[in-house]
């Protein structure tokens, strides 16, 4: 009869069902799944444990070794209860054929009237020594019933182990092991019905990937540690099989709803071009070139990321791409996060430009009314090529009379809003810049669906740059060092965390920044950190007093800061000491010097960008990290610093340091976030699952064929109606 009802309930089990109809889950349970995002039970079978235990393989009772944990299978000889002992303890004998050995529980009362001679038990647990003998203490175990089984147990492996093996599940979800294990069971005894195959055998033969059936039972209910591994790569596989389909659907689509149209680049074009800049294009940004004017002259829009270490030479680049629409009669739109970066491209910009025809303006949010107005009417009638401004050129009322290029340079720094407005709108060729270097797993996931060229050697005439991290106590040799080459005549950043104490100025200066910057200006304390505003009193008066020390930060009314940068440029002050707004497009070649105080507080990141700022001559430059912390993760990013000017490298090191959820949430960027791969650690699942999805994208773009179909259904699922 019980079998009967469980029977029928069983198959009425489907992945929509909400798991307070499973056994076991009552409406309290269901409010503590909830919590954990599990109302359904296709969520509960993607609701994976984090770790996984096993119980070690059963042995013999002589095997047994003090000090190891141990799993035996042997017949209660004798049972007793000592509640004389403080603590009370419940005393089992347990024998097979090789010996005899105590197992004790503490308060262990509860059993008496469980435990009896004559049964058979298995019990897995730590192994110690009492009075020189073998004793296991409060184990886990099993009994069964000693008519059941033969007089002497055999190995019992396979059962025995997944008694007690098993997931951890996240400790957030208020319920143990034990408990989702019997839940789930049937749901997994019912899989066939509820989870589809994405791919042939053939496939999963040449791939040696499990099924997918197979793979969910497994991880929730391993029985050994090969199976495991086994079902944890199918699923990661998947995982990112799926992400990956989503790019090249969102690839694809972007395509067929293209404003692009082809731009021709005759060699008169290009020689014209060219004759802007009072340079010869190093060999990287030529092949650059080449490669982005080959886009462009195709009928599908370009989606291309330009990624160049600081100084690297993009803005040429991107500059060569706008002049290009230009020649072919379309406007060009080029993005920064901010306005301040913004303002710095204009300015690079304007002076490639100079006595040129090209009708080019910044637009910046503190353009209002009449004046607004009139450029939006020059822009909308084409009396203008090219617009420098941040996003909200994107805006409703921002009207191109013919976009044909659009320049996002640092878009990761975009607001989450600003993404957003980003990917809702249709595209004409777009090119992604940044100066960020992009490490390559992320190139595949975050900007997964855009193609990727690299800046890699910086234009020519650049002096080394010297990076050393500076304690206390050498401080002051720092500043003697220092002293000398202002000098000579050279000029000095000094970089401070924050403006000064009050938090709330702090978010305010650094917006937009990356969740993770937040995170990080949180984490400091106000108290520890030195405020620019008051060094810069304290090295004006008292360590350069010989010096023009000049203060800049993002609070400062913007005419003061192009004003302070202005002069900072000609030479005339020879101390900077700011914020990170020099972060990123400050271009002084004769700066040498920077010093980043609080070092430790930065991320690797943003302290490679900082550093950027220097080495932009040809003398060498130095970089002095001024911290005191004990934190290692703080230790490793300012030995890497020291070590390496290499923006990939250290790149790489920041995504291990971090974690990749941490440095580029894939929610933000519009991908569902991985439930158990990983990036970093998946990549050569993550190589093979791109290239598999986008050739099954360019071969049924619609995914419309009978085998595609189950794939189809997981993506709409898991991307709903982002695709
Ligand atoms: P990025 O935008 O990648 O930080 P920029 O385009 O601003 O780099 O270039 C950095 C500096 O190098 C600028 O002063 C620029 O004039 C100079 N530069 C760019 N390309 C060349 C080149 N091919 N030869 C010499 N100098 C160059
Ligand atoms: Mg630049």
């Amino acid at each position: 009869m019980v079998t009967r009802i469980s029977e029928k309930l069983k198959n009425k089990i489907t992945l929509s069902m909400p798991v307070r109809f499973l056994k076991g889950v009552g409406p309290a349970r269901a409010g503590v799944f909830a919590r954990s995002g599990v109302e359904t039970v296709g969520q509960l079978l993607e609701y994976f444990p984090r770790a996984w235990n096993f119980a070690p393989e059963p042995v013999k009772i002589s095997q047994m070794r003090a000090g190891r944990s141990a799993t035996i299978i042997g017949l209660v000889e004798s049972t007793d209860y000592q509640d004389f002992r403080r603590p009370p303890m419940f005393e089992v004998l347990l024998s097979d054929r090789t010996g005899v050995c105590r197992v004790v529980w503490f308060h262990g009362g509860y059993l008496r009237n469980q435990l009896s001679p004559g049964q058979v038990m298995i019990a897995t647990g730590k192994v110690g020594l009492y009075k020189h003998q073998l004793q296991m203490t409060n184990p886990k175990f099993v009994v069964r019933d000693s008519s059941l089984v033969p007089r002497a147990p055999r190995d019992e492996r396979g059962g025995t182990r997944e008694e007690f093996s098993g997931g951890v599940y996240p400790a957030s979800s208020g319920l143990a092991g034990r408990q989702i294990k019997r839940i789930i069971r049937p749901v997994l005894d019912n899989l066939a019905g509820l989870v589809d195959e994405f791919y042939d055998e053939d496939f999963l033969a040449r791939a040696q990937l499990i099924g997918r059936k197979d793979a969910f039972y497994w991880i929730h209910l391993p029985p050994d540690e090969e199976k495991l591994a086994q079902a944890k790569r199918r699923l990661k596989y998947d995982e990112l099989f799926l992400m990956q389909v989503g790019l090249a659907l969102r690839r694809v689509r972007r395509e067929q709803f293209s404003l692009a149209e082809p731009m021709r680049c005759s060699e008169r074009i290009d020689r014209r071009i060219r004759r802007r800049f009072p340079f010869l294009l190093t060999e990287d940004q030529d092949a650059v070139i080449a490669e982005i004017a080959a886009d462009m002259a195709g009928p599908e829009p370009m989606s291309r990321l330009l990624q160049g270490d600081v100084g690297s030479g993009k803005t040429v680049v991107a500059l060569y791409a706008a002049l290009l629409a230009v020649a072919n009669g379309r406007q060009a739109a080029i993005m920064a996060p901010t306005e301040i970066l913004a303002n710095q491209h204009f300015i690079s910009i304007e002076r490639y430009l100079r006595n040129s025809e090209v009708r080019r303006v910044l637009m910046t949010g503190g353009l209002a009314g009449r004046k607004r107005k009139e450029l939006l009417r020059r822009i909308k009638n084409r009396q203008i090529d090219i617009v420098v401004g941040t996003v909200a050129l994107l805006g409703k009322d921002v009207e191109f009379d013919k976009l044909g290029l659009v320049v996002i340079d640092e878009q990761h720094k975009f607001g989450v809003a600003q993404r957003a407005q980003l990917r809702k709108q249709t595209m004409p060729h777009c090119l992604v810049m940044t100066a960020t270097p992009i490490p390559r797993t992320l190139a595949m996931t975050v900007f997964g669906d855009l193609d990727v060229s690299v800046i890699s050697r910086c234009p020519p005439g650049r002096g080394a740059v010297i990076t050393r991290w500076v304690d206390k106590q050498d401080r002051q040799k720092a500043y003697e060092f220092i002293r000398k080459r202002l000098k000579a005549k050279r000029q000095a950043y000094f970089v401070y965390p924050r403006i000064n104490s009050d938090p709330f100025l702090v978010t305010r200066v650094s917006s937009p920044s990356t969740s993770l910057e937040q995170a990080d200006e949180r984490r400091a304390t106000s108290d520890a950190v030195k405020a620019a505003t008051d060094e810069w009193k304290v090295f004006s008066s008292e360590v350069f007093p010989e010096f023009a020390v000049e203060l800049l930060h993002g609070r400062m009314p913007s005419p003061k800061q192009q004003e302070v940068m202005s002069r900072f440029r000609k030479g005339k002050i020879d101390v900077l000491v700011s914020t990170i707004v020099i972060e990123v497009g400050v271009d002084v070649p004769n700066a040498t010097i920077m010093v980043i105080e609080g070092a430790d507080r930065f991320g690797l990141a943003q302290l490679h960008q900082l550093r950027g700022r220097i080495g932009r001559g040809e003398r060498k430059s130095y970089c002095f990290l001024f911290a005191e912390t004990e934190n290692e993760t703080a230790k490793s990013r300012l030995e890497i610093m020291t070590r390496s000017n290499d923006g990939f490298e250290i790149a790489e090191h920041d995504l291990r340091l971090r974690g990749p959820g941490e440095l580029f949430s894939t929610r933000q960027h519009g991908l569902p976030d991985l439930k158990i791969a990983n990036i970093v650690d998946d990549y050569d699942l993550l190589v093979m699952a791109r290239k598999n999805a986008f050739e099954l994208v360019r071969e049924d773009p619609e995914l419309a064929r009978p085998g595609h179909r189950t794939i189809r259904r997981a993506l709409l699922a898991r991307f709903g109606d982002s695709l």
